[in-house]
């Protein structure tokens, strides 16, 4: 007798039961466009080069193929490494490897800096089955000898391009050439800077690629829009855009550590839930603030890029870049933080007048100009405050944009 069911499309991919199972499980009803082209190439055994970005499910994209090959194995020996630019990426890779190992024996270990060695060193001496790693703390654990990459059969390299930003190749390359030859490659990237290119041609062999989004955009549901301001003036900008009723869930950029502490005091000030991340803060910290900003306990998270890497939070509806990204780059990654799996999110950026060949990359980048918005009712001539000297601690040796500078001496009238 047939028995009728209806087909998911995830069942084409050539994936086995256990893990349609956990696909089921987690709620996805359909593979995204990365998943749909890297699984089967990946399982094929190529090497894949996949430029897509944070939010197009590129996780699950290389994690099922590796589950796949790995399942068929006798566990107690790492098989796979995944590469991560920052511990947040890595400790959520971490979490969606337990999400869709479920039902299987293959299991992972976050490993990356600012916490203990020791229960690191446990899974990894234990022969943990995939490692997810940052470079830094994972090459600590390589001199120590802590681990043992002889069995290792496929390596990913995720975020390639944050790599690349934050200076890792070097580490990055020393790792892999400590890896076996013969082993499968992924590597992906939200866009393909000429140095990756050099890197993949000499650790990848005649790798499948696979594009999902064109390079330098971010997806097409997202509104952009830009608010001329001074820079005195962003604070109580962002104050008055928050007020707003459609602003639930709100990720504001900024550029140093200092300034995430300020303008998160001052948002709080005014009334607002907000939690705040950056590099000085520890990594329970950071941990309780994101599971505020996920739970909707806080509507306002103030992160700094390198913090922000790898959020991973449904939902957000306003990415704010109180200070706008140098490179073009960071602009997408910052704004495809709102508008994940194709839902509509809206990027507001401030801009002062020292910004603006800064902007007018990211236009560049993004095809097209985005429009200028002005608030009618807010007092765009409002002088600064008198500066209260030594109020956030010493000043930084390379002031950057007005702050660390008098914002008095250098105050002009302002014309939006
Ligand atoms: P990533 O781009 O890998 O960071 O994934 C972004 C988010 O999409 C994560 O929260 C995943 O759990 C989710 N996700 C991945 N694949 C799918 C899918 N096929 N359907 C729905 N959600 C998905």
């Amino acid at each position: 007798m047939q028995t009728t069911h209806t087909k998911n499309p995830f069942d084409f991919l050539g994936l086995d039961p256990v893990l349609l199972r956990a696909v089921y499980g987690l709620g996805y009803e359909a593979p995204t466009p990365i998943q749909k082209e890297a699984i089967p190439a990946i399982l094929s055994g190529r090497d894949v080069i996949g430029t897509a970005q944070t939010g197009s499910g590129k996780t699950a994209a290389f994690l099922l193929p590796i589950l796949q090959r790995l399942m068929k194995q006798s566990p107690g020996r790492t098989r796979a490494l995944v590469l991560s630019p920052t511990r947040e990426l890595a400790a959520q890779i971490e979490v969606a490897l337990r999400g869709l190992a479920k039902g299987t024996r293959i299991r992972g270990h976050a490993v990356y800096g600012g916490v203990g060695m020791s229960p690191q060193e446990h899974a990894l001496r234990a022969g943990v089955d995939v490692v997810v790693a940052t470079p830094g703390r994972l090459l600590d654990h390589m001199s120590r000898r802590n681990v043992d990459f002889r069995g290792l059969q496929v390596l990913v390299l995720d975020e390639a391009d944050r790599m690349l930003d934050m200076g890792f190749l070097p580490d990055v390359r020393r790792i892999v050439d400590a890896l076996p030859r013969e082993r499968q490659t992924l590597l992906f990237s939200a866009t393909m800077a000429p140095e990756i290119e050099t890197l993949s041609r000499t650790i990848m062999r005649n790798p499948v690629r696979i594009s999902v989004s064109p390079p330098h955009r971010p997806p097409s549901t997202i509104r952009h829009e830009v608010y001329p301001v001074p820079q005195h003036l962003k604070t109580s900008l962002l104050v008055r855009l928050l007020g707003r009723e459609d602003m639930m869930s709100v990720l504001v950029f900024v550029r140093t550590k200092r300034r995430a502490d300020r303008v998160a005091r001052q948002v709080g000030q005014a009334g607002f839930d907000v939690a705040r991340i950056h590099g000085d803060r520890s990594q329970s910290q950071r941990e309780t603030a994101l599971a505020g900003f996920r739970s909707g306990r806080h509507q306002v998270l103030i992160a700094t890029d390198v913090a922000a890497r790898g959020i991973d939070v449904e939902g957000i509806s306003h990415v704010v870049n109180y200070d706008v990204p140098t490179v073009p780059t960071d602009y997408v990654h910052r704004v495809g933080r709102t508008a994940r799996m194709e839902a509509t999110g809206e990027a507001i950026t401030f801009v002062t007048p020292e910004d603006e060949g800064d902007l007018r990359g990211i236009e560049r980048a993004l095809g097209k100009p985005i429009p200028r918005v002005t608030l009618p009712d807010f007092d765009y001539r409002a002088p600064p405050p008198p500066k209260v000297r030594g109020h956030e601690g010493p000043r930084p040796r390379r002031p950057s944009h007005g702050e660390g500078r008098s914002d008095r001496r250098r105050y002009r009238p302002f014309r939006p």
